[in-house]
């Protein structure tokens, strides 16, 4: 599983990085990134509950 911010909709509000802090952060112009290709099996659950919990619908999976 992989994911991507795309940044156009992020507002930088962190949630993901609360949730995920091992695959998201939030970079130096505020908005977040994956910093990981792939996600690791055991926190593919907590990614989801981060795409499902992002307020701008900003995170997509590629799988
Ligand atoms: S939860 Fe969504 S809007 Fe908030 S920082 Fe993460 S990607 Fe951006």
């Amino acid at each position: 599983m992989k994911v991507e911010v795309n940044k156009d909709l992020c507002i930088g509000c962190g949630a993901c990085q609360s949730l995920v802090p091992e695959v998201f952060e939030l970079e130096d112009d505020g908005l977040a990134a994956s910093k990981v290709n792939e996600v690791p099996k055991d926190l593919e659950e907590e990614v989801k509950d981060a795409i499902d919990g992002c307020p701008t619908s900003a995170i997509s999976d590629k799988e």
